[in-house]
């Protein structure tokens, strides 16, 4: 179909316009944009061309979202360049047929060239061959991107009436098998998720529930302090129940302002797709409704006389019991006496305590800089963990992009496995590398110390303009793990306070 090309008739091009664009539909990522611009460049040097270097930073899908594309062809129309370079056809544009159009005048009309470098060809549009090749060319790259996006989604949807699990990532409690597309409970997590449904049930309030779980320093799904919402999320989530719901919202959440994508919303509970049964449950039917009624009866805010500012938090130094507060016979509250005879005494002395130690940890906290190295390294880990899966998909929709080839009869059946074999084996190279980091990050100390600044500031001024014992109680428990009380006699009284 293509005439052959010879490079000397192409002696006039002396000064190229450099053309980059990820594209965002592709999965394109910024290593990519560096290759291709190398390439560029690499073919620029070896035949001696000048180029000036147009960078997207936005990727509309039409180019009227596309701000140096618009820059790009206004210089060309007046004649500054002898070609366009890109790396491939598609990196023009996807958009609607007028966006190809356009660009296709501009060049015929400067008399432009346009160079590709994947493959490697310069098209001359007025010269009819070369115009038929890259309508051709243009067509196929969005034929083809209009295929796969809906391939894709119909799979998702697909997907989720298997009862498959389509979201990117496991929610806590669960792992996904990759091999069978579906969620397994993870047996590490699987008695926290049971004890957070237990305390629930026997009416522990979440902030408690919250409370217990940091006391024993297990990690929030994120990998940071518990807090009440996660955990009603938590039990709110039928995934727990072993179904999967889906269809919750439509369009895209990354959607530009121009792009002719729909827009993002959420849909209403009657539109979702729930598939039940999908995985093993976590939380029992009648767990559930208990739950569920609970959540829904929560009674306002009713402050609740018992509960003191240290409730629950004093323990004994002696015989290691909780110990209670009362109110003294002059109306003040203090430490009970203790069972095994540790006397009880004034609360002030507890609260000079912690604010004193509160305070001396502060100034210690902003001493240490090691937690940074930790945090460093927690997002290096992130980073490359997000790569990886990211990788992990494109070679799952390699893989797609293969059967679709057979199907279309371009590969044969010989083709066909052995290109698939070849993906394969590297999704499961990445796949170990993934649960490789996933380990070394449940590994790295999940608190670093300048979420631990900011939660000590907020507790002073917190307990400082807060009256209600019942909510100081809520407020300590945020950072305190307790307080050991241990007295010898009127005058010695020692008062130690441990942090979460
Ligand atoms: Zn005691």
């Amino acid at each position: 179909m293509l005439l052959e090309q010879h490079e000397s008739d192409f002696e006039s091009i002396k000064h190229v316009a450099a053309y980059l664009r990820k594209s965002q539909s592709m999965g394109d990522k910024d290593e990519d944009l560096l290759k291709h611009k190398s390439v560029i460049e690499e073919v620029c040097e070896s035949r001696g061309w000048s180029y000036v270097l147009y960078e997207e930073v936005v990727t509309g899908d039409t180019i009227e979202g596309r701000p140096k594309m618009l820059e790009l062809l206004s210089d060309v129309e007046r004649s500054q360049y002898d070609a366009i370079f890109c790396f491939d056809i598609d990196r023009l544009g996807r958009g609607g047929g007028g966006d190809r159009e356009k660009i296709g005048i501009t060049l015929q009309h400067s008399d432009t060239y346009l160079i590709t470098a994947n493959p490697y060809k310069i098209y001359d549009l007025n010269n009819e061959n070369d115009d038929q090749a890259y309508d051709m060319q243009s067509f196929m790259g969005r034929f083809e991107y209009k295929m796969i996006k809906k391939r894709f989604k119909a799979g998702k949807r697909i997907g989720l009436r298997l009862g498959r699990w389509v979201n990117a990532q496991a929610p806590h409690g669960y792992t996904y098998n990759r091999k069978l597309k579906q969620l397994e409970v993870d047996e590490e997590k699987r008695p926290i998720i049971r004890k957070i449904v237990e305390h629930a049930l026997e009416g522990m309030t979440l902030a408690d529930i919250a409370w217990e779980l940091n006391k024993k320093h297990i990690p929030s799904p994120r990998n940071k302090k518990w807090a009440p919402i996660t955990i009603s999320r938590m039990l709110k989530s039928q995934v727990y129940l072993g179904h999967i719901v889906g269809n919750k919202s439509e369009g895209n959440r990354k959607r530009v302002a121009t792009s002719s994508s729909k827009p993002f919303k959420y849909l209403p509970e009657d539109k979702w797709v729930i598939v039940k049964n999908c995985h093993e449950p976590l939380i029992t039917e009648e767990e559930y409704d208990l739950l569920m009624k609970r959540f829904s009866n929560r009674p306002k805010r009713i402050y609740n006389n018992k509960i003191h500012s240290f409730t629950g938090l004093i323990t004994c130094g002696k015989c290691n019991k909780n110990m209670t507060m009362k109110r003294f016979g002059n109306g003040k509250l203090g430490v009970a006496k203790c069972e095994c005879g540790n006397r009880g005494g004034d609360i002030e002395l507890v609260e000079k305590a912690v604010i004193d130690t509160v305070e001396a940890l502060r100034d210690n906290l902003n001493n240490i800089q090691i937690d940074d190295v930790e945090k460093q390294k927690k997002n290096m880990l992130n980073k490359k963990l997000d790569d990886l899966i990211q990788d992990c998909d494109k070679q799952d929709l390699a893989i797609e992009r293969i059967e679709e080839a057979f199907e279309n009869g371009l590969y044969d059946i010989q083709k066909t496995r052995k290109k698939t074999e070849e993906r394969q084996q590297e999704k499961w190279k990445l796949e170990k590398e993934i649960r490789n980091i996933r380990k070394q990050l449940t590994s790295v100390d999940s608190f670093d110390s300048k979420e631990r600044i900011t939660a000590i500031d907020k507790f002073i001024s917190d307990i400082e303009n807060e009256d209600s014992g019942e909510i100081k109680n809520k407020i300590y428990k945020d950072i305190l793990n307790n307080i050991v009380w241990t007295r010898d006699n009127e005058k010695r009284v020692s008062v130690k306070v441990n942090f979460l």
